[in-house]
């Protein structure tokens, strides 16, 4: 594991920051994390598309251009002698005297990379349990932004009781999971919710949007309500880290479709699997 900030890399557990720092006071910045797949990142420019879009949407003056970050985030992955990454890259409005107003300093940008988090073998051959909570996020979702503790919370409920996501819930619809898209497949059709200010545009959204394409599923952007994931033939997640990952349980013990991942579930995880050879 290795770290790097304002232009310097160092040990994961070296002191670096000073204590008014804006991402540290205020959570004032935005992130992205990367997987590196046998030392190549996978989806990069997408993911630093997003990015750029996060610090614009908080009005984050981001100076640094794409090959900055390719190039910091290629040493990384060399310096690490890793093949197999989780790059977490962290932007924030800098380092300043403590004041709500924006300060007028550089930004400080900061990343880490660890060994990929083992992605839960058992959890996608059986698939996983899914616990409903009030999505109690404000109104910026499409921003991926430090202010992550309504999302912690959840999963946090969801984890004390034995399932690996909590599906937020806002007027009587899905939105996504805490750290997660959500989507469940009815007769052979894909259905999640559109991207609007209440969900993240995920990155393996937009592959797995690609390869139900290429499969001829169609993939269809309208929310669904907590009843029609219950009675759904297939439900799934997918983020960065989890890639696909199949829902075959509330946590009230109701089975989601025949209770085993889907065939529509397994040929969308198989297919991203393929990508990332
Ligand atoms: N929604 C939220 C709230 C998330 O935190 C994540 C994980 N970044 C996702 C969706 C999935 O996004 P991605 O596929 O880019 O990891």
């Amino acid at each position: 594991s290795i770290a790097y900030l304002n232009g310097v890399f160092l040990a994961l557990d070296e002191p670096a920051l000073p204590i008014e720092e804006r991402g540290h006071q205020f959570g004032d910045g935005v992130y992205e994390v990367i997987r590196i797949y046998g030392g190549k990142p996978f989806m990069l420019d997408e993911h630093l598309d997003r990015l750029y879009r996060s610090a614009e949407a908080i009005r984050l003056q981001l100076d640094s251009d794409r090959a900055f970050f390719q190039t910091i985030i290629h040493q990384l992955i060399d310096r690490s002698g890793l093949a197999d990454l989780d790059i977490y890259l962290q932007v924030t409005r800098g380092i300043a005297p403590r004041n709500h107003t924006f300060p007028n300093c550089p930004v400080s940008i900061s990343m880490t990379a660890k060994p990929s988090r083992a992605t839960p073998v058992e959890l996608k051959e059986n698939g996983a349990a899914v616990w409903m909570h009030p999505d109690e996020r404000w109104l910026n979702c499409h921003i991926k932004s430090l202010n992550l503790l309504p999302n912690i919370l959840a999963k946090q409920v969801a984890a004390d009781n034995d399932c690996l996501e909590a599906v937020l819930v806002r007027d009587g619809y899905v939105t996504e999971g805490s750290s997660s898209n959500i989507y469940i497949v009815e007769k052979g059709a894909i259905r999640t919710a559109p991207l609007t200010n209440q969900i993240l545009a995920g990155i393996t959204r937009i592959a797995v949007k690609r390869i139900a394409q290429e499969l001829d599923i169609p993939f269809h952007e309208q929310p669904f309500t907590p009843e029609e994931l219950r009675n759904a033939d297939e439900a799934f997640l997918t983020s960065t880290t989890l890639e696909v990952m199949p829902v075959v349980r509330y946590h009230d013990d109701t089975v989601i479709g025949s209770g085993k991942p889907g065939t529509i579930t397994q040929a969308l995880s198989e297919r991203l699997s393929a990508l990332t050879l």
